[in-house]
């Protein structure tokens, strides 16, 4: 395919500052309805534990059935059923109607719904699957549950990630290999410079759901692809998209994504060690059976929240330190710092996203570095050669 019929701009862009100003109004609401979103689940926790609610929950399914598994699995099912029904006026706010506002979402609420549905589908038999895992443990092995069950979480990780692209990806976009043929040899010379195999170069159809364009690593082992937003394909020059290529080339080049599931695991076993903690010096003393009993799981929760909450910042400046390093090797393999800054432009206008969100926020909040250094980054490049 020609860039003739593509709806390209191949002016140099530069930043629109009319979009700016949507930016950060767009970033303002989205943080305070992941702030909202965040306080509801330590809300709906709490209430349930000082209410009594959750051993009275308890002693209900625990008279309908004698079969821990199924007591569990009741319990568990009312339990996430109050805490979706709680915040879907959150995840409306926050998917559909914020997005839409904004120009940035091409889906319709029903189309949507359906997304919302089947992210909650996986969501649900994920999370069963782990109560289920956490609490059998709990009983079998009390001392060592969190252990196993951080080794369990570690093991289930690299089979969702090895999956993902085939099983779970393709049941929200559509993925193509990408057929532009005189692209495909720019990116194919890319990674045989590098002398790496890559997989796959795959075009996703991102654009059945949003105006915003992305490009990602996927993948482990055999499954392990690039992917392009065809948002991003089609209206981006193909030396720009030959520098987000690269950035991803530059995650597969340096493992990132096997370093992130063990960063990750890393955390989620601290997160575990210390719910662990908190169980066994609160569960006994507020009229719990044991650990193990299923009331506790708002314990469970509390814990877990507030632990992955303060891991949230270490989890992202882990990854800004592993998008720095991508985005130096795409300046290096390319060489060519002003394709890679205008691509930065085109994402900051297109996506509406924020330039500079200021210290504060992208310490605690950003897994990438804000586009106002990504670009800083390009043009100290630039001059340094
Ligand atoms: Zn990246």
């Amino acid at each position: 395919m020609s860039a003739m019929g593509k709806d390209r701009d191949d002016q140099e862009p530069r930043i629109d500052l009319d979009r700016q100003k949507k930016a950060r109004s767009y970033a303002r609401k989205r943080r305070i309805v992941f702030f909202l979103d965040t306080a509801m689940v330590y809300v709906y926790a709490g209430a349930l534990l000082a209410s009594g609610l959750s051993l009275g929950l308890r002693e209900t399914v625990a008279r309908l059935s004698g079969n821990q598994i199924v007591i569990v699995a009741l319990y568990a099912a009312v339990f996430y059923l109050g805490y979706v029904a709680l915040t879907y006026p959150i995840a409306v706010l926050g998917g559909y109607v914020l997005p839409r506002q904004h120009s940035l979402s091409t889906q319709t609420f029903g189309e949507w719904s359906v997304d919302w549905a089947k992210g909650l589908a996986i969501s649900a038999f994920i999370g069963l699957l782990a109560v289920e895992t956490a609490y059998y443990l709990m009983g079998a092995i009390p001392g060592l549950w969190w252990l196993v069950m951080g080794i369990l979480a570690l093991l289930f990780t690299v089979v969702l990630t090895n999956l993902a692209p085939i099983a779970l990806v393709p049941l929200f976009f559509k993925m193509a290999v990408l057929s532009d043929e005189s692209l495909v040899r720019r990116l194919v010379r890319l990674a045989s410079n590098a002398k790496v195999k890559v997989r796959g170069v795959y075009r996703m159809n991102l654009s059945s759901k949003t105006t915003a364009a992305n490009a990602a690593l996927m993948g482990l082992g055999n499954t392990r692809r690039i992917v392009l937003g065809d948002t991003m394909l089609d209206r981006y020059t193909d030396e720009e998209i030959e520098t987000v290529f690269a950035h991803e080339l530059g995650h597969h080049v340096h493992a990132d994504i096997p370093r992130s599931i063990l960063v990750q695991s890393a955390l989620m076993l601290a997160g575990l060690y210390v719910a662990s903690l908190v169980l066994d010096s609160l569960a006994l003393r507020s009229g719990f059976e044991s650990v193990a009993d299923i009331a506790t799981l708002p314990l469970l929760a509390l814990a877990l929240g507030v632990v992955g909450l303060l891991a949230m910042p270490i989890g992202n400046a882990f990854s800004r330190w592993q998008e720095r390093r991508a985005d130096l090797y795409a300046l290096e393999a390319t060489g060519n710092p002003r394709a890679f800054r205008n691509a930065m432009v085109r994402i900051a206008n297109q996506n509406l996203a924020e330039l500079d969100p200021g210290a504060l926020i992208e310490f605690l909040l950003y897994d990438h570095p804000s586009i106002r250094k990504r670009i800083m980054l390009a043009e100290e490049f630039e001059r340094g050669r």
